[in-house]
């Protein structure tokens, strides 16, 4: 498969609304609701598909190109029902808000102020606006105001919706020239694992581990946990305003930083053949699953998900393409013997209770994500692992340059620090 795809993004913020209408959005997104349970009941009635949009738009309260978005989204999941899953029937009685599905510039709109934000504004009901400005990353930010001053990035549609009960417009733009490549068209798999203090890269093919790279930024949760107590001084002080001030600076500080580390892990895996590069995707986990303290702590330390997006964006203006794999287990399961057991871990290291393998746990972890990637993205297999590589360490200093190996552990079967200084990759 050589498929090129298109390089989108889907790019998240928060509605600052300002035409104080919240509940006029809320009472759309019902109506959507609505909308999804009628073309869901219809299809499964046997009503000819074709004739289903027009019937429930007839009906619904809402901007007619809006409805039929939400039609054509429940139709697909029927579609997905029928052709690929067989079980999970799509629901048509379930209750509460259902995103709002719009068309750039004909269900909703946006637009550059004098002041640099980005307004938006959504017909949420026929004639019936919300308007306001977008909040939220300023990476997201950044993507968007340059699509609407591009000609080579198009708007797409966009859903607003209800995400523990703040407001939420998810945008999709295409980057008309960029093409990224079809993920199942890679020979080399990166999987990487993110930490508080650390990320841990292996790239692996066909032939077994081609090399794991532990990125340390030590600085980041040093910094993070100094802001985190100025911000409670000053908030127990009373003084807001200098909280504030101390957010903004510790969110600039961190991103800084995330956007660094996420440049190295791409230059990194640029020098594999055909790499793809996978994450654990953590999205459902903080509500879902316990998974237990190390997966808390991370989810509670690091913003993960901003490191993983920063990364997938570089990726994609190289072309390399990403995926995201289930992060179960992937921290207790050996990479040479598959024994899984939450036992396997002591902190930073890993010593497998059934075959004695030792290693670096973030390097384990990593390994086990790279074989997740592949089962679940190639058509070739997971190697056999005989042997692990060396793994090398860098450290990104606060300078943003990378600097000598800091830490040095014990040399146990496949893992010691390898004492060199900067990166040669
Ligand atoms: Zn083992």
């Amino acid at each position: 498969m050589t498929d090129e795809q298109p390089l989108t993004k889907t790019l998240d913020f928060q509605l600052d609304i300002q035409s104080d209408n919240e509940g006029l959005l809320y009472d759309a997104t019902l109506e959507a609701r609505r909308v999804y349970n009628e073309t869901i009941r219809l299809a499964k009635d046997g009503v000819d598909w074709d004739v289903i949009p027009d019937r429930v738009a007839d009906d619904a309260n809402l901007v007619k190109n809006t409805t039929q978005r939400v039609v054509a989204k429940a139709l697909g999941a029927m579609e997905n029902y029928y052709e690929y899953d067989g079980f999970n029937q799509p629901s048509h009685t379930k209750d509460g808000a259902y995103p709002l599905r719009a068309n750039y510039e004909e269900g909703y709109n946006l637009s550059l102020t004098d002041d640099g934000d980005v307004a938006f504004r959504i017909s949420a009901k026929p004639y019936k606006h919300v308007k306001g400005v977008l909040k939220g990353d300023g990476a997201h930010l950044d993507i968007l105001k340059t699509a609407l001053e591009s000609d080579k990035w198009k708007i797409g549609t966009a859903e607003a919706l209800f995400h523990n009960e703040n407001a939420e417009l998810h945008v999709n733009v295409t980057n008309t020239e960029q093409t990224v490549r079809d993920k199942q068209d890679s020979r080399t798999v990166v999987g990487v694992d993110v930490n508080e203090d650390n990320v841990a890269l292996t790239a692996l093919s066909g032939d077994g581990v081609e090399g794991t790279l532990v990125i340390d930024f030590p600085e980041i949760k040093f910094e993070r946990h100094r802001y985190f107590t100025m911000r409670k001084r000053v908030q127990n002080a009373g003084k807001d305003s200098i909280h504030d001030t101390l957010e903004g600076r510790e969110e600039r500080f961190v991103r800084d930083r995330l956007h660094k580390v996420s440049h190295h892990i791409v230059e990194w895996s640029g020098q594999f053949e055909k790499p793809c590069i996978v994450f654990e995707d953590l999205k459902e986990m903080r509500d879902s699953i316990d998974y237990g303290t190390r997966m808390n702590r991370r989810l509670h330390h690091l913003p993960f998900r901003a490191l993983q997006y920063y990364t997938s964006y570089k990726a994609s203006f190289e072309g390399i393409p990403t995926g995201w794999i289930n992060p179960e287990y992937t921290s207790q399961r050996c990479p040479m013997c598959g024994h899984t057991e939450r036992a396997n871990r002591n902190k930073k290291r890993f010593k497998c209770k059934n075959c004695e393998h030792q290693d670096h746990s973030d390097r384990s972890a990593s390994v086990n994500i790279a074989v997740k990637g592949i089962k679940k993205h190639q058509d070739w297999n997971v190697p056999a692992l005989n042997s692990l590589p060396q793994v090398r360490k860098v450290r990104r200093q606060a300078s943003g340059a990378v600097d000598a190996p800091t830490v040095t552990h014990p040399t146990v079967r496949g893992y010691q620090a390898d004492g060199r200084v900067g990166v040669s990759y």
